[in-house]
């Protein structure tokens, strides 16, 4: 979804030099995803010149079904709307589900790439717009069909049973709560644990990191629509003035944080748009704010949303608005996205295995950041179950090294020139997302 800068220039530029040399125990498997490349790289640019926009993915879950069934998955489409389902049983032990999600952006790309898209759709709003997978879902999926075939044929080295799902939605908040609405955990063998990655920005080419606990954030989205007394802008004392008052609105917000708030707990409250008024000598009659609200705890967003209500309408009396005019807060909760938690025992096993398989320079630990990610529904649907979404840094090695290891000057997903080094991510995901289930699921 909406994924903040990764703090991890600190220690990354230590590992800006790390050799590409595997050790002896991790090659066979290495091997075996670098023999699948080109497969895996023709996949990945048909994917990345085709995007589709949230809940609207209809050619992408169709082509990988195929490949899934192919690779003799039981497939079940159209679970939450467009997602795809792929179960594949191979005796007793736990139940592990991978995720990928579908979705792409309504972005103009401007990457350049000769499999740059060139796709055009119409927006839920109504407005035409170029598509581009913009955040890296490509390399997810493209991975995940990586990750599907070393298991499927390496069904002799695990027991256990295997739920791979195509998600769609990612970027609207939709998808994960879609499929689980749909069944994901009852229609389907519930699993044990849940395991997805993300491409990174903020990271080289090759590098994975793990955030254990809380990664990702709560994000809420709040519309305020302050009202005014519209009038002449020679006469404001016949109006009441809602660019003022919604002025006014905008500076208390920032005492929410800064002196409500626990300092240790994480929280942010961004006024991200503020629309009013037509021509110069018109005081209108409405201003309209839009907010994004960012926290971790549920506790601080709950203490962040009801100040929000607080402070708009104590500040609407303050300013003398009258009882009929008072400004209304509307909390978006179908576009929530809860935070994302990794659950310690799988976090520390995962980065542990990493570590051995691609060496202390190229598996980290990560801080968390402020961006927020709907596989965070996957563990809050049922808590029993382990929960780990990791990093992929994309970023290639000679740009990172050229903006001395400052992501700010680097383009960040969601931009249209973010063009990943696609091979990188997509064979050391694969390459870490097979190593880790094949722990996962290991023959007791
Ligand atoms: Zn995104
Ligand atoms: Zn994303």
């Amino acid at each position: 979804m909406i994924h903040g800068v990764l703090p991890m220039r600190r220690f990354l530029l230590a590992a800006a030099t790390f050799a590409v040399a595997t050790p002896l125990q991790a090659a066979t498997l290495a091997e075996a995803v670098k023999a699948d490349m080109p497969s895996l790289m023709t996949l990945y640019r048909d994917l990345h010149a085709n995007p589709e926009l949230s809940m609207q993915e209809v050619r992408t879950p169709a082509k990988l079904a195929v490949e899934m069934k192919k690779l003799g998955f039981s497939v079940t489409e159209k679970v939450g709307k467009t997602g795809v389902v792929a179960v594949m049983k191979n005796g007793a032990g736990p139940t592990l589900m991978i995720r990928a999600d579908m979705d792409g952006l309504p972005v103009v790309e401007q990457t350049g790439l000769p499999y740059a898209s060139k796709v055009r759709a119409v927006a839920r709003s109504g407005v035409e717009t170029g598509v581009m997978h913009a955040c890296g879902h490509d390399t997810h999926m493209t991975s995940f069909i990586g990750t599907a075939r070393q298991l499927a044929a390496r069904k002799a080295e695990w027991s256990g049973t295997l739920v791979m799902i195509l998600q769609p939605g990612e970027e609207t908040g939709e998808g994960a709560k879609a499929m689980l609405d749909d069944g994901l955990y009852t229609r389907f063998p519930k699993p044990s644990q849940v395991i997805a990655f993300h491409d990174a920005a903020a990271a080289p080419a090759g590098v994975v990191a793990i955030s254990p606990g809380y990664a990702l954030a709560n994000v809420d989205s709040v519309d305020i629509s302050v009202k005014g007394v519209g009038g002449h802008g020679a006469y404001p004392h016949t109006t009441k003035d809602p660019i003022v008052l919604a002025s006014k609105i905008v500076m208390a917000l920032q005492t929410l944080v800064s002196r409500e708030n626990n300092p240790l707990d994480p929280a942010v409250v961004t006024v991200g748009s503020f629309q009013a008024g037509a021509k110069h000598n018109i005081i209108s009659d409405e201003a309209k704010l839009q907010l994004t609200v960012r926290s971790y705890k549920p506790e601080v967003r709950k203490a962040l949303l009801d100040g929000i209500q607080r402070i708009v309408r104590g500040e609407a009396i303050a300013a003398g608005m009258p009882n009929d005019r008072m400004p209304v807060v509307t909390i978006r909760e179908a576009e929530f996205t809860p935070a994302t938690f990794n659950t310690d025992a799988l976090s520390n096993r995962a980065l542990t295995l990493f570590e051995e398989r691609f060496g202390k320079q190229r598996a980290v630990k990560a801080p968390p950041v402020m961006g927020g990610e709907d596989f965070s529904r996957y563990y809050l649907a049922d808590k029993s179950v382990e929960s780990l979404i990791f990093w992929v840094g994309g970023t290639p090695m000679a740009k990172w090294q050229a903006a001395g290891g400052d992501a700010s000057k680097l383009p960040s997903l969601h931009s249209p020139y973010w063009a990943p080094e696609a091979d990188t991510v997509i064979s050391t995901a694969t390459e870490a997302m097979t190593a880790l289930s094949l722990d996962i699921l290991k023959k007791g």
